[in-house]
């Protein structure tokens, strides 16, 4: 034996730290609201309930191939069930895509990951865990993705383009022409990843539609959840969608058994359920205007957003947003701070909007 300690993957000293929405410290006399990790504030719907309740037989393991729920998926967006490959969320799923296209070679320098910044948290740890190299590339001002900027940073070690619409956590989503330019500049044999994690509380006309992006492209692949519209985050449920060229891949790179029986349920049902889901998102979308509207009434300039959340934007340098989220913290609202950069606050039920209005009236305004 040696006394020598146990080394990790050189990859594992280089990550940055995800930090998961916290809920809010109980302050007396108030409910508490938790806006800060994007969830979907309506409870589960009651069929889904027991659609979970059903799945008692846990003894046993689940379908690997995920049967019924790709093809319930595929039922759903008319797709080929073949396109799906289903994951622990679409953070699993992105994780295995990132380990089907990039990651460090045995010989050679570590493949380059290419995304815009800021957006969602959890890409550059998940490109740094692949073994592969993030390159964040500044989002435009208004906080949509600057496509110029992120062609100038490809590269030939370049070999996934992680696109987010609407952008985690700015708010823009963007258009089908734009993304069909952006393609037009990006080499065929790089992937194009696109992630609609808030696809269904989108209001954009001529927004993209990754269905028929992926099926016309074969370098791209979408991401899809049932974390934010169909409010099963806790059940951990997601999905890419790639055609044939490389379906194969992906579903190679796959963790095996990463989807439960009882997620496979909830998540295949609420699928059928889709008109109670929507009407919800449709509330949403109308808490959501009323979010904006009231805070463009009170002065502040929030960049358009087409997500179940809005940002309030710090970069100026006046302000600070970790101020902002004490003061929501003191009315039992936990939101989510960028240091320097803005804050993150989730539509959530309509008192905690209003109640994150009211904070907005008291506070001084973000800069712009
Ligand atoms: N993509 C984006 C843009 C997100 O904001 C999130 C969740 N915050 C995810 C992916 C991951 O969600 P999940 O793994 O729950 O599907």
């Amino acid at each position: 034996h040696n006394n020598r300690p146990v080394h990790p993957r050189s990859a594992i000293g280089r990550l940055p730290v995800y930090r998961a929405g916290k809920s809010p410290a109980p302050v007396d006399g108030l409910t508490s609201y938790k806006l800060s990790s994007n969830e979907n504030p309506f409870p589960p719907l009651p069929v889904v309930l027991e659609a979970i309740q059903a799945e008692s037989a846990v003894n046993r393991y689940p379908d690997p191939a995920t049967t019924r729920l790709r093809g319930a998926i595929g039922a759903a967006l008319g797709v080929d069930p073949e396109d799906v490959v289903t994951a622990a969320g679409s953070l699993g799923a992105l994780s295995q895509v990132l380990a089907a296209f990039a990651g460090q070679e045995p010989e050679g320098d570590a493949d380059e990951v290419v995304f815009s910044w800021r957006s969602f948290e959890a890409y550059p740890i998940c490109v740094t865990l692949a073994g592969a190299t993030p390159v964040p590339v500044a989002n435009a001002a208004d906080g949509s993705h600057d496509f110029d900027a992120l062609a100038a940073a490809v590269t030939p070690a370049t070999r996934v383009i992680l696109l987010c619409s609407p952008n985690n956590p700015t708010g823009p989503a963007m258009t089908h022409e734009q993304v069909e330019a952006f393609l037009a500049r990006v080499p065929e044999d790089v992937v194009v990843v696109l992630d609609e994690a808030y696809i269904e509380f989108v209001r954009l006309e001529g927004a993209v539609d990754g269905v028929r992006l992926y099926q016309e492209h074969p370098n791209v692949v979408v991401l899809r959840t049932f974390s934010k519209a169909h409010g099963l985050a806790g059940l951990r449920v997601g999905y890419s969608l790639q055609g044939s060229a490389l379906r194969g891949y992906v579903r190679a790179a796959a963790t095996t058994f990463a989807v439960t029986s009882m997620a496979e349920a909830a998540a295949s049902t609420s699928l059928e359920h889709m008109e109670d889901v929507l009407a919800r998102v449709d509330e949403l979308v109308e808490e959501r205007q009323r979010v904006v509207a009231g805070l463009k009434e009170l002065g502040w300039v929030v960049p358009e957003t087409h997500a179940n959340f809005v940002w309030l934007d710090y970069s100026g340098g006046e302000g600070d947003a970790a101020e902002f989220a004490a003061a929501a913290e003191a009315r039992a609202l936990s939101v989510r701070a960028f240091a320097g950069e803005g804050v993150r606050v989730s539509i959530g039920e309509a008192e905690a909007n209003t109640r994150f209005l009211e904070l907005c009236a008291e506070y001084p305004r973000a800069p712009h």
